[in-house]
């Protein structure tokens, strides 16, 4: 047995300042991208060079993750053993402005550092050295004419590629017009030669001088003001505030072009999916090369180039939703949110963060330019640009004097569709007096399929989701019964499944589909489309169904929102709303706001070019503030009165919100859980905390759920308090505790 005080043991004692010295552990805080409580610590090896921001492979347990060093040097941790950092990986380092915004956002949405970053490290094959790509020149110093046997494809190949770059095999046949056989068969003759390249930039360079749109006078001044905000290189907020088809694009384009002057990068946040092959086109119109797109469907090799070359400075302008926030840029120098009032900006699982707030925050961190843009500004951002905190500058009329649409209320009480039918004399008469006329019209209705709830005439039986609160929606096209919440589905049943009634089940009120239907039959001449994301899958579809539009191959559009926002359809002059009203029920606290963004968005598409529009929306509320506002045009007045009455509940923008969502399989856990939160509620007479109430989705996905609203002053610091609460209580495994800070859903 080795005793303690061997004369080793005195030596090595005494040896040891000065090894501690020699050897003193560098450590780096390594933040991991998972939902951590912070960084841990790594010794750097010796004859690696680290500073904050290097991206790094390290172990963990049995596995080997990427992480970002957070900072260097400290104190190893007592009592574990130290592991090392195992490489530097061969990207460009994660920059300052990046790292603080992702603590940033972490601390403000009180969700883990690492669940943050994440985000900002969603392609981890990016960090891989890129692969090279294999392209093929002609072997030098050969005479190809003297070769016997040339075959006349190959020879076109050989006689194609005279003075080319280097090509790879697809783009090859491509030019030769040969198939990829013949490509080959001159490859394995040792007739072509390989070179390695890395993979080239994405798409081509965008021009700043490709066009020069000729501006009105208005559109001049705020083209000017927000060139100015981009060279004067510091952070600052801007509302463009412009009716419809005011040429509020063309406008920030123009900021946009400032920034590719100065060599710079820029951010375009937009609210859909659906929107970006059309960002893509204005941007080629304008620039003669399209921006780099960014959202969650594009594939993995796609995710993979563009990643890098936004890191590396080689795309200049993303156009993405909200999750190209956090790119990893290299030089970015301005922040575009386009139609800023979407709720859509607003992501509800994992990280509940909203995507145009942390627009403006990743600007201020970064000392640039935001913008953002809407015909129907946010009550927050009307709030903060009357109080002075961002600027605003307003196009209050739209292009080549085309004018707003005629808006009108159909008052569905005195003009009630027939049985089984949803649409108005007159906004049947007026659809047909369009078509006739050879114009184009839009009917909208925000629901999905042919009819939202399916009832039993015997029993009174309404079809539910098994595992959520909500109607089964009938989906007549695949005879199906569908959940719009879990993706439940079902055959569409000819016994009731309640009282066993054959032929008894009967659907209730319309969908899309079933406005289609009735269309043909009043119009069997005109051609429909059908707009949703049922049948238009992914932004290609949607570009696809846009185009026919354009070209007047379409007379009647059917659809969802996702028609509603932002496209430019020059022969629409007839828009006609199904239901006005499907917003306005729940008691959500932006139900107004919301409705009439959406209704003034979706009129917004009529009448953009040369011949006037009109709008009719049909509603049971024709008395409703909403709809007065809408047919009155008195945006402002409505915005007003909403904020009068924001400001007497103390609801937002006047005061803060948080909500918590605790849900889980077993109701017992979930029920328990909320007693414990609710019986170590601070007692503060800043704050009120509302709930627990089951939430108006008690079931979802098969979970129970359950919320608190808190709800405090604007200026209250409600995560400290938060965090001090929550922190404090024990959560089951079985239950899950989400915080929502400025909650948008309240389901
Ligand atoms: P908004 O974004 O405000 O809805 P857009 O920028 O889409 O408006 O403009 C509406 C239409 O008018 C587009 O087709 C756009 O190209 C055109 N337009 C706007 N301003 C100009 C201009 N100054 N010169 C030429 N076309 C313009
Ligand atoms: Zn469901």
């Amino acid at each position: 047995m080795p005793s303690r005080n061997t004369p080793q043991d005195a030596a090595q004692s005494l040896l040891l300042p000065e090894l501690a010295q020699k050897d003193a552990v560098r450590l780096a805080a390594v933040l991991l991208p998972l939902p951590l409580a912070g960084p841990y610590h790594y010794s750097v090896p010796e004859g690696l060079d680290l500073a904050p921001g290097d991206i790094v492979e390290v172990p963990l347990g049995q596995r080997r993750l990427i992480g970002v060093v957070w900072s260097l040097g400290g104190e190893p941790p007592q009592g574990t053993k130290l592991k090392s950092v195992l490489g530097l990986m061969p990207v460009p380092p994660m920059g300052e402005v990046l790292r603080r915004f992702v603590d940033w956002v972490a601390a403000y949405t009180l969700s883990a550092p690492g669940a943050v970053l994440r985000m900002a490290l969603s392609v981890p094959a990016a960090l891989e050295e890129p692969k090279t790509v294999t392209a093929y020149l002609p072997v030098e110093g050969m005479d190809f004419e003297s070769l016997p046997r040339l075959t006349p494809a190959r020879a076109r190949v050989l006689r194609t590629l005279e003075g080319m770059p280097p090509l790879t095999p697809a783009e090859i046949a491509r030019e030769a017009g040969v198939s990829a056989g013949v490509v080959r068969g001159l490859i394995d003759a040792r007739l072509l030669q390989p070179v390695e390249l890395s993979p080239r930039a994405l798409g081509g360079r965008l021009d700043p001088t490709f066009t020069t749109p000729g501006f009105s006078p208005d559109q001049q001044a705020a083209a000017k003001l927000l060139r100015r905000a981009v060279a004067a290189h510091a952070y600052s907020a801007t509302v463009l505030d412009g009716v419809t088809g005011s040429g509020k694009t063309e406008v920030y384009l123009e900021a946009v072009a400032e920034v590719l002057e100065g060599e710079g990068q820029v951010l375009v946040l937009v609210p859909e999916i659906a929107l970006t092959p059309q960002m893509t086109e204005r941007f080629s119109r304008r620039f003669g090369a399209a921006p780099l797109i960014w959202h969650s469907e594009l594939t993995q090799a796609q995710r993979r180039t563009g990643w890098r070359s936004v890191a590396e400075g080689r795309s200049r302008v993303v156009v993405g939703a909200r999750s190209a926030l956090f790119l990893p840029f290299a030089d970015l120098r301005l922040i575009i949110v386009d139609e800023e009032h979407e709720a859509s900006f607003k992501q509800e699982d994992g990280v509940a963060y909203n995507g145009r707030d942390m627009a403006v925050v990743r600007a201020h961190l970064g000392a640039i330019p935001v913008v953002l843009v809407s015909a129907t500004p946010s009550l927050e951002s009307v709030v903060n640009a009357d109080g002075g905190r961002y600027a605003r500058v307003h196009l209050p009329e739209r292009h080549g004097g085309a004018e707003l649409p005629e808006i009108s209320l159909v008052d569905l009480r005195a003009d009630k569709p027939e049985r089984h039918q949803f649409l108005s004399t007159a906004l049947r008469d007026a659809l047909k007096e369009t078509v006739a006329a050879g114009d184009q019209a839009m009917l909208f209705l925000n629901r999905r399929g042919y009819a939202p709830l399916t009832l039993c005439r015997a029993c009174g039986h309404r079809i539910q989701c098994p595992h959520c609160t909500a109607w089964l929606v009938e989906h007549r096209f695949r005879k199906r019964l569908q959940c719009h919440h879990c993706g439940y589905s079902t055959p569409l049943p000819e016994h009731c499944p309640s009282c066993g009634e054959a032929d008894s089940l009967v659907a209730c009120g319309p969908g899309v589909e079933r406005v289609a239907e009735e269309v043909a039959a009043l119009l069997p001449e005109a051609r429909v489309l059908e707009m949703s994301s049922d049948t238009m899958t992914g932004p290609t579809a949607i570009a696809e169904a846009v185009g026919r539009i354009r070209r007047q191959e379409t007379d009647v559009i059917i659809g969802t929102q996702l028609v509603a926002k932002g496209h430019h359809f020059p022969h629409l002059t007839l828009v006609g709303v199904v239901d006005g009203d499907v917003g306005l029920g729940g008691g959500d606290l932006r139900a107004a706001e919301r409705t009439y963004q959406m209704l003034h968005q979706v009129a917004g598409r009529a009448g953009r070019a040369h011949k006037p529009g009109r709008v009719l929306i049909q509603t049971w509320q024709a008395d409703h503030p909403v709809m007065q506002a809408l047919a009155d045009g008195e945006r402002d007045e409505f915005v007003e009165r909403e904020l009068q009455e924001r400001q007497q509940a103390g609801m937002p923008p006047y005061g803060r919100l948080a909500a918590l969502i605790i849900s889980g399989p077993d109701a017992d856990a979930v029920d328990n859980l909320c007693r414990r939160i609710a019986r170590s509620a601070p007692q503060i007479a800043e704050v009120r905390v509302l709930g627990p109430a089951p939430a108006p989705m008690a079931l979802l996905r098969g979970r129970h759920r359950r919320r608190f609203l808190i709800k405090a002053a604007k200026g209250f610091a409600l995560q400290p308090l938060l965090r001090d609460w929550l922190g404090a209580l024990d959560v089951p495994s079985n239950v899950r505790l989400q915080v929502d800070i400025d909650p948008y859903s309240f389901l």
